[in-house]
């Protein structure tokens, strides 16, 4: 395969910010020195450019996981301007490609296949999918939103507005310009950039697989910190139209916690959430697939394999029954025909799938315990 041409307007930008970053940043810093209110203005912009990214761009606009205000969507508009990572239509044009195919070399836009250097950084360097930069078809709905095609349309000019005016301007207010610039600027753009692209390419390839292994896609606490919750991306790519990634309260999510805000103040609303069910269900299925393999290397594992696969279809009835039961339970309150028998029958189908529970976690942790 011929190398297609470098995009000179993309190596140049990631080259010079980066080094930039790294040189007069500190050079700056051992002259000059930064004050409180420089360092605050990093955090600021960086959480306000890194969450337009992930609430604004992805949860909102690329997978639709809730409706926002225009006021919110205009925010977030500016604050991915800040974020200098393309227009929003453009970005969840490419990231809708990138769940339909995720993993194909040639279709995904940046497949984690290609190695970690590709999909954090090099599908950007150079003229990979040309043909498909400006077909902008399977965003046809992001086109009817007034707020996405006014950014696009002048999404150059609210760049530098972002990126320099705006940091120049609070500089001019505290004193030092060139000082918010390096940081509220520079370093900020730089250390947002990186912390993204982990999304594509740590996030593909470290962390665990609790809901599905039918992709690359990993759940992963750390990254999670990096990336304004991102990092439960196992769970993303098979449950994409959820508005939450990090779906256990202990789970660090603040693009969650953010479009909950935004929804208590009523500035978005239709939060989508995955049925509980289908979450514990994947989540079965893979201990299942997971400790099949580990059975299947024992000597005579017919057996074996029947028995888990025995215990694991009661589970699964428990499941649906109670599930079933806490649907109808919910559905009599609603009418307000909700009587105590009701109530100790879904308690009871509780404890019952609570104990197959029990029974297959011990089952599935015999077998994960090193063969002797
Ligand atoms: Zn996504
Ligand atoms: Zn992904």
């Amino acid at each position: 395969m011929n190398t297609p041409p470098l995009i000179w307007t993309n190596v140049l930008l990631f080259a010079i910010t980066f080094l930039g970053a790294a040189i007069f940043v500190p050079w700056y810093g051992i002259l000059q020195g930064y004050g409180l209110i420089e360092w605050l203005a990093f955090i600021g912009f960086a959480f306000a450019s890194g969450l337009s990214i992930t609430a604004g761009y992805h949860r909102l606009w690329s997978h639709k996981t809730y409706k926002a205000s225009s006021s919110v969507r205009f925010i977030f508009a500016l604050g991915g301007a800040l974020a200098l990572q393309n227009s929003a239509l453009h970005w969840s044009s490419d990231h809708r490609v990138h769940h339909k195919h995720v993993d194909n070399n040639d279709k995904d836009p940046y497949s984690a296949k290609m190695g970690f250097w590709y999909s954090h950084i090099g599908w950007m360097l150079r003229e990979y999918q040309a043909q498909r930069y400006h077909d902008y078809k399977n965003v046809r709905d992001l086109q009817n939103d007034k707020i996405v095609m006014w950014q696009h349309k002048y999404y150059l000019a609210l760049v530098l507005l972002m990126n320099i005016a705006l940091p120049a301007f609070l500089g001019w207010l505290n004193g030092d310009i060139l000082g918010m610039l390096l940081m509220a600027g520079l370093l900020r753009l730089v250390v947002v950039h990186h912390c993204t692209f982990f999304i594509n390419s740590l996030a593909h390839v470290w962390g665990s697989q609790p809901y599905t292994d039918k992709n690359t896609a990993r759940d992963n606490g750390i990254i999670a910190l990096l990336t304004y919750g991102e990092g439960y991306h196992n769970f993303h790519h098979i449950f994409e139209n959820d508005y939450r990634n990090g779906i256990k309260w202990w789970q660090y999510d603040p693009t969650k916690w953010l479009i909950n805000l935004l929804n208590w103040l009523g500035l978005a609303k239709d939060l989508r959430v995955t049925p509980q069910e289908r979450v514990e269900s994947a989540m079965l299925q893979m201990q299942l697939k997971r400790t099949q393999r580990r059975v299947a290397n024992l000597t005579n594992c017919d057996e074996a394999l029947e028995k888990l696969q025995a215990e694991y279809e009661l589970l699964k009835s428990h499941l649906a029954d109670y599930y079933k039961a806490k649907k109808e339970l919910l559905e009599a309150k609603r009418k307000q025909l909700a009587s105590k028998q009701l109530m100790l029958q879904v308690e009871e189908m509780k404890q019952r799938f609570l104990a197959q529970q029990k029974n297959w976690q011990m089952l599935t942790s015999t077998y994960a315990q090193p063969i002797k």
